[in-house]
């Protein structure tokens, strides 16, 4: 019989508990580095002036109301999502191979492609999810829930404070032909590290001869390096290569929206002449998935990315937006690294400007981390993950003398 007394105490998520001893801190210096998302140069969260003025168009247009939205969610809004993700001229798309659900943002576009895979897969207790290592905690947790069994890729070397990409290529040859290998598009979460173009090439290629299963997890297009096509990039060279592959588009990071829980989730089949068939078949089991887990997505965030996607003029502005958040994001990057340099804090600190997006894997120690928290205020996970975000103009001094006195 189930009773309550069968359930356990689960350990507390070590993000929660961070953020409660930030937030107890009665200190005026304390700093979050702990934070997973955009604050102004004023510690503050901001909201995207594209944003407030498409916000706006939604809730003065005459015909707005709440009804739900279809199964698969807002249409022009999915089909704007393709095109953002896989380019306006992705041959994809022109071919009718890109089936596209509005999801319950980047968390639920993962796991209804878990889902999907676990519920299609002709061989799942045999086959593995390979996720890099380290990942988003939460791969673990979403892949896991739906019965995938995970194994890890290395990625992050702790030498060069870069990409391991000799130990990643080599867990590629070595895995059973078949694997579903998880992948970061840009801004990898946690490190910062991204293969490079040529690195992804390296990779593809191995897929392609292993006949692995690619599936992309993009949460921070746009906000890497300013540039959506730029961050893009690696999705769409695998789908030029004719690769079968599954999407998880998040809008939380590049639109601010994440409250509104705004995403997508795209299954690209291989070119071929069935190509409409299969995405026919594709959208109907889809949709019974999507049905049974959360009936039809949330539509007001859906309606504001929408505005912003389709109208070429708010389209501009949002780039301009883009390359303020990730254009600032990168002058944190450079005010910490000239300052760690100039104080000749022991180590080496280019991999603070070579890796992107939102965090930092910065080598500091679990003591290290310690010493920062309980001496200067400064809130970190203990694997010396920083978010860029909590940096500001006014605390990188600080923050910087901080590292250097922790560090020696
Ligand atoms: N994937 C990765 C790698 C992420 O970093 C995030 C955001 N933390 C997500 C997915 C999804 O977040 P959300 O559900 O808020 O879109």
């Amino acid at each position: 019989v189930f009773t309550a007394d069968v359930v356990p105490q689960a350990p507390e998520d070590p993000l929660f508990g961070l953020m409660a001893a930030y937030h107890r801190d009665s200190s005026n210096l304390k700093v979050d580095l702990g934070i997973g998302a955009y604050r102004d140069d004023q510690a503050k969260p901001w909201i995207l002036p594209v944003i407030k003025k498409a916000d706006e168009r939604v809730r003065n247009d005459p015909n707005f109301n709440h009804e739900y939205l279809p199964i698969a969610g807002l249409s022009e809004y999915c089909l704007a999502a393709q095109r953002l993700v896989l380019g306006t001229e992705s041959p994809a798309i022109k071919e009718n191979r890109v089936c596209t659900f509005q999801t319950i943002s980047g968390t639920g576009a993962v796991h209804l492609g878990a889902l999907f895979l676990s519920k299609f897969h002709p061989n799942q207790s045999h086959t593995k999810v390979y996720v890099s290592n380290p990942t988003w905690v939460n791969h673990h947790q979403i892949f896991g829930n739906v019965g995938w069994p995970i194994a890890i890729y290395p990625y992050f070397s702790t030498e060069s404070k870069g990409l391991d990409i000799d130990g990643f290529l080599g867990t590629l040859k070595t895995a059973p032909e078949g694997s579903i290998i998880l992948l970061h598009a840009c801004a990898h979460n946690p490190t910062g590290v991204d293969p490079t173009q040529e690195q992804w090439k390296q990779i593809a290629a191995v897929i392609i001869e292993r006949r692995h299963f690619p599936f992309f997890d993009t949460a921070y297009q746009g906000f890497a390096s300013g540039d959506l096509a730029r961050d893009g990039w690696a999705i769409r060279y695998f789908v030029e290569l004719g690769l079968e592959l599954c999407i998880a588009q998040s809008f939380a990071k590049n639109f601010g929206l994440y409250g509104q829980r705004v995403g997508a989730f795209h299954f690209v089949s291989a070119p071929g002449a069935e190509a409409t068939g299969t995405n026919r078949r594709i959208f109907s089991q889809l949709a019974i998935l999507q049905r049974s887990e959360i009936s039809n997505p949330p539509a007001y965030g859906a309606r504001i990315a929408n505005v912003v996607l389709n109208d070429p003029e708010l389209f501009a502005q949002w780039e301009d937006d883009l390359r303020t958040m990730s254009g600032r994001i990168s002058d944190m990057r450079k005010g910490l690294r000239k300052r760690l340099e100039a104080r000749g804090t022991p180590g080496k600190w280019n991999h603070i400007t070579d890796q992107i997006g939102m965090f930092s894997f910065t080598g500091l120690t679990e003591p290290q981390v310690q010493i920062l928290r309980e001496k200067w205020h400064i809130y970190m996970i203990k694997n010396g993950r920083i978010s860029l975000a909590g940096l500001n103009s006014r605390n990188l001094d600080y923050v910087a003398e901080a590292f250097d006195d922790a560090i020696r």
